[in-house]
């Protein structure tokens, strides 16, 4: 059985409890709409922990588009339902009023040192704003040892890896591997807003990442990104940013041998739906 708890008071009392008897708490955050890639999160979390905990949040300070958020998917009961087998402990699923009590704007102040300003936070103004102020008030009220995230979220977990820190939160930040559909396209809640023809078509992203990543040697940054672009410039897609960036500092590398760690980032739009992904060219 799986608890369903709302209230952050009762959360984290619950925590308390179970860490007063030396058990070891494993926390995933999500915004809910669950596929393979958060159960995957979960069953790592479930076995490495003695007790873990999922939250289903969507966090309407990290939107930038009103619109998007408008249309994320909600659907807290089919959620459960694929958590199930997972045998998680609890879903934590609270309201805007116990995540915000003091109001969507308290918290808002964290330092990113300007990694929120490249790349998604250059086209979604506020985003990372947002999500590192959900992720500190969620990491108040559940105090995990560990804190799951994927690999997909490429700029998200290296925002949350610099806010814990350098605010000195006690938890271990554990990142997983990107969870693909078959075609190669990283799964996203997003995903289902895509026809049938652009899902099965949208592998190239991935693919054109791989070559980068392959021809790495071969080719400057300029032609890497310029060929990448080309091959992603196919309607329906239209890339919004392709680029090589430090994985620690998050700005653009000029060339692969001055950094020992690359990242290709990508941005494509497909059917009005916004896709991101990376690889790590290098490391
Ligand atoms: P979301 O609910 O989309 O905000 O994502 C919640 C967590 O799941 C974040 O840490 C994401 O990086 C992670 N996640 C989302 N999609 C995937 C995926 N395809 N593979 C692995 N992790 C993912």
């Amino acid at each position: 059985m799986i608890r369903v708890i709302q209230s952050a008071k009762e959360l984290s009392d619950v925590v308390i409890f179970n860490r007063d008897k030396g058990y070891s708490i494993g926390f995933v955050p999500t915004m809910g709409a669950l596929h393979e890639g958060h159960i995957t999160l979960a069953k790592k979390s479930k076995r490495e922990n003695d007790i873990t905990i999922v939250s289903i949040f969507v966090n309407p300070t990290q939107f930038n588009d009103k619109k998007d958020l408008d249309k994320y998917t909600r659907d807290l009961d089919g959620d459960i339902l694929k958590l199930l087998p997972t045998e998680i402990d609890i879903v934590f699923a609270p309201t805007a009023a116990e995540v915000y009590p003091d109001g969507e704007q308290a918290g808002q102040e964290i330092d990113l040192a300007g990694l929120d300003t490249y790349m998604e936070g250059k086209f979604r103004p506020g985003h990372f704003k947002g999500v590192a102020q959900v992720v500190k008030r969620l990491l108040d009220i559940v105090m995990p040892d560990k804190l799951y995230m994927g690999q997909k979220d490429f700029q998200q977990f290296t925002i949350i890896d610099h806010m814990i820190k350098t605010l000195g939160i006690k938890t271990t930040l554990v990142v997983c591997p990107t969870i693909r559909e078959e075609h190669g396209l990283a799964m996203s809640s997003r995903n289902e807003r895509l026809t049938k023809e652009t899902r099965a078509k949208a592998g190239i992203i991935y693919k054109t990442l791989q070559t980068i990543k392959r021809n790495k040697s071969k080719k400057s940054i300029a032609e890497l990104t310029e060929n990448g672009l080309k091959k992603l410039n196919i309607p329906p897609f239209e890339p919004e940013y392709l680029t090589l960036v430090d994985g620690y500092k998050l700005t653009p590398v000029t060339d692969i041998e001055t950094s020992d760690y690359v990242v290709a980032c990508v941005a494509v739009w497909a059917d009005g739906v916004r896709l991101i992904d990376n690889i790590i060219v290098k490391k």
